[in-house]
């Protein structure tokens, strides 16, 4: 931290400790406020009452809450996936002059399994029915979502005998989530979680799965690419811009236009530009480009204290507004870039798609400028941490299938279902998430990784997550001897040989930012579907480490949905009701074969995750003899 700064305010962990006790109804999700007869504070336990003053139960309440908490969640994924769809319309249109289809090969693939077919070989053609088909889904034309052809075959026909199918629009989907939900409507348990399935699966695949789809062929589908994690990676001499948030629309062009203003820099002084990711765009960039990975969500408050930070470029989600007030000691510049996302204290640049090289140009050239104002500056420190991690990033699902076709082209799921088999490998588990102040003191992440990899687990990871992991080495080939147990050790240096890298493969994979969680699901229905196992049935685990945003929540109920067991910590806001805890841990394995494992602490995390895929894992091999 510069010392312009020590002591003038508040990071994210002070606020947690001022934020103490916290109140154990909105903890345990016993708190209504959705009506003004309220706030009620409901629960089963000894100290509140039974009922709200309209006599909604502690079920009804938990469930409600937990249902918007989803709704919210889908929404933002489905409000990201919309900004590509519209994208790749207007590219298909020919209307956009700084973006084109990047991956023709990925367009046709999506278009196949959607069984969209073009008259033409015109690829625009293709592209304008799939982007109307991807628009469909938020508009509701059809009798389902499109991107519902996504998911495996087999789990989603069994979910519809359980009665659990989203409505034809994902945008309909979140309006009736509000509307059931208000005072004095649905106050069934049941019935509310069974809506707030389907508003996972409807985040699931018009969100996640349609935004990873359709970036993928404007940008390209990531390929393992080595880069730098950590503050570290932010350079003294350099004009340091910084892209937070989520989207690659505009960063994308920004990578283009630092190179362009490289001349400029110089000419102000500066040895270049440095272009660094934080948060789910910095996954973004990452995974294609190869830049590097500088902070994760709960730390872009701290990226501006090292005083070397010249703009941080702001998308949507996740970008704290206690980065305005940090940004009041220091030259930073903050610039939210999206029109229905402004922060106090920040500048804003209005980014259109239309006109993003001169949206982007200007703002590197306000980073530079910033660049300038700090040179100028006679007593102002630069403290860059002296922290930097090697990492493996941009390991999409695509890029594993190929390389397990490499080493089994016969059959390419057969070394997975091998390596289970001999119990090299227990089991996959997706950790997902941010990094929550409440659980970066006790190093969650690291230590659920580190039991995982030595129970011979493969952790596969995504969002800030992987920001975790990257700066604490994880993603480094280098340490897969070191790290994972003998079995997984195994597998993951035929794989490395296979893909014909000089060593393994690395412990902890990267498949990308949150909307990329679709690559982990996508790669579970080609392992469910190559080896003929129900996903429901595989040991294929989720988990949210150190949950912080509805999204997670969001995407936890579209893996619950997928038939998987899903870890959170801290624990959902459902324990103020004895019902709604037992249909999520418990009632569920009957509807969806998916259910919630809750558990703070790290050891009890560990034991849980891999008695849970080794459960699967023993009964697929006894009860199939595979
Ligand atoms: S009861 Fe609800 S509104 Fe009141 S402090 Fe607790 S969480 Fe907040
Ligand atoms: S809806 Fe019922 S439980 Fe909720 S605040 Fe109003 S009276 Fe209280």
């Amino acid at each position: 931290m510069s010392s312009q700064t020590e002591g003038e305010y508040e990071l994210p962990e002070d606020r947690l400790e001022e934020s103490q006790p916290q109140c154990p109804f909105g903890v345990g999700g016993g708190c209504c406020r959705i009506c003004y007869m309220g706030p009620c504070r409901v629960t089963d336990g000894a100290h509140g009452m039974d009922r709200g003053v309209c006599g909604a139960t502690p079920g009804t309440v938990a469930a409600r809450n937990l249902y918007r908490e989803i709704a919210a969640g889908a929404a933002s994924h489905a409000d990201h996936a919309r900004e590509i769809a519209e994208v790749l319309e207007e590219i298909a249109d020919g209307g956009l002059s700084a973006y084109d289809i990047q991956d023709p090969e990925k367009l046709e693939a999506v278009a196949a399994d959607l069984g969209i077919e073009a008259e033409t070989d015109d690829e625009n053609e293709l592209a304008k029915l799939v982007a109307e088909a991807a628009i469909e889904d938020f508009q509701g034309a059809g009798e389902t979502l499109n991107w519902l052809d996504r998911m495996p075959d087999e789990q989603r026909e069994f979910l519809e005998e359980q009665g659990i199918q989203p409505k034809p629009s994902v945008d309909m989907e979140v309006a009736r989530a509000m509307h059931r939900t208000t005072q004095g409507n649905d106050a069934d348990p049941v019935h509310l979680l069974s809506g707030a399935l389907e508003a996972g699966m409807a985040d699931g695949y018009a969100g996640l799965t349609m935004g990873t789809d359709l970036q993928d062929v404007v940008f390209g589908r990531p390929q393992p690419v080595e880069t730098e994690a950590n503050l570290g990676t932010l350079e003294k001499d350099q004009v340091n811009i910084a892209v937070h948030g989520h989207s690659p629309v505009l960063s994308e062009i920004i990578v283009e236009m630092a190179e362009e203003l490289e001349p400029a820099a110089r000419e102000a002084g500066a040895e270049g530009i440095n272009l660094v990711g934080i948060c789910c765009t910095g996954n973004e960039l990452a995974e294609r480009r190869g830049i590097p990975l500088a902070a994760h969500s709960t730390q872009a408050e701290l990226a501006v204290t090292t005083g070397a930070l010249d703009a941080m470029v702001a998308d949507i989600q996740c970008i704290w507004p206690g980065i305005g007030d940090v940004i009041e000691c220091h030259h930073t510049k903050l610039l939210t870039t999206t029109d229905y996302v402004r922060i106090p204290g920040a500048e804003h640049v209005s980014f259109d798609p239309e006109t993003a090289e001169a949206d982007a140009r200007e703002i590197v050239q306000r980073g530079i400028d910033a660049y300038e104002d700090r040179n100028s500056r006679q007593e102002y420190d630069v403290e860059i941490p002296d922290e930097r991690a090697s990492a493996m990033v941009g390991i999409s699902e695509d890029y594993v299938l190929e390389v397990l076709e490499a080493a089994s082209p016969e059959d390419p799921v057969a070394p997975v279902v091998d390596a289970l088999e001999a119990g090299q490998l227990k089991g996959i588990v997706g950790i997902v998430g941010c990094p929550n102040p409440k659980q970066r003191t006790a190093d969650m992440t690291e230590r659920l990784i580190e039991g995982l990899l030595a129970e011979n687990v493969l952790p596969i990871v995504t969002g800030c997550i992987g920001h975790v992991t990257a700066q604490a080495g994880y993603l480094d080939p280098a340490r897969t001897d070191e790290l994972a147990g003998d079995g997984l050790s195994e597998v993951l240096h035929a794989l490395g040989n296979a893909a014909g890298l000089d060593g393994p493969l690395p412990p902890v994979w990267h498949m990308g930012s949150c909307v990329d969680n679709s690559r982990i699901g996508n790669l579970v229905r080609a392992i469910s579907e190559g080896a003929d196992v129900p996903t429901r049935e595989l040991p294929v685990a989720a988990s949210a480490p150190e949950l912080i945003a509805e999204k997670a929540v969001s995407i936890g109920a579209w893996a619950l949905t997928l038939g998987l067991p899903v870890h959170t910590a801290p624990t959902l806001h459902m324990d103020q009701s004895e019902e709604v805890s037992r249909i999520m841990t418990e009632d569920l394995k009957g509807i969806t074969g998916g259910y919630a494992i809750q558990e703070e602490d790290p050891d009890a995390a560990i034991d849980a995750l891999v008695a849970a895929v080794d459960e699967r894992r023993l009964a697929l091999f006894d009860e199939t003899g595979a």
